[in-house]
């Protein structure tokens, strides 16, 4: 079986997210890291990205507010393997209008098996990491293994059946 990998690249591109509530966290997170995090490309939402820009002076492509479509731009992206890191603080004591954008982000950041942190000890854990200055060979899933795999399954019932 052919193993399917992709390369996050040494210079990684990391989108930044907070919910509001936690947009205080992520930016006292941001500020203690901004060495670490200046020798990466940052994008993010558009409140948080605005926030990161006028407090840190970091650059940052910023995307729409997520509630007006934010998260689905930057899931897009790691859909297209244009992110290779997700640091998301999201808040666990609120509903949202956009909560089904956060789920299908969160989903692709797992299906593209970049990593992702959902709150500053993962986004400690994570920036303390060797692999943040090197290339990593990520695994990808075998979406077309999966679905051959299914046929075959499929055709031994169906002969069986018969
Ligand atoms: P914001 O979006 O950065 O525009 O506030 C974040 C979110 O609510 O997903």
């Amino acid at each position: 079986m052919t193993q399917l990998t992709s390369t996050l690249p040494r210079r990684k591109r990391i989108a930044l997210i907070a919910h509001d509530d936690r947009k205080q966290d992520l930016l006292e997170w941001a500020r203690f890291n901004i060495g670490r995090l200046s020798r990466h490309e940052i994008l993010a939402t558009g409140t948080t990205g605005a926030l990161l820009k006028r407090e840190l002076g970091l650059p940052v492509q910023v995307f729409l507010s997520g509630p007006l479509g934010g998260d689905q731009q930057i899931g897009a992206k790691i859909a297209q393997s244009e992110v290779d890191v997700l640091i998301f603080f999201w808040d666990p004591l609120e509903s949202h209008p956009h909560d089904p954008d956060v789920r299908a982000l969160l989903r692709l950041a797992v299906l593209q098996n970049i990593p992702v942190a959902m709150n500053r000890s993962s986004a400690d854990f994570i920036f303390s990491s060797a692999l943040m200055e090197d290339a990593y060979e990520r695994q990808l899933y075998d979406f077309a293994g999966r679905l051959e795999r299914r046929r075959a399954v499929d055709a031994l019932r169906a002969s069986g059946e018969e």
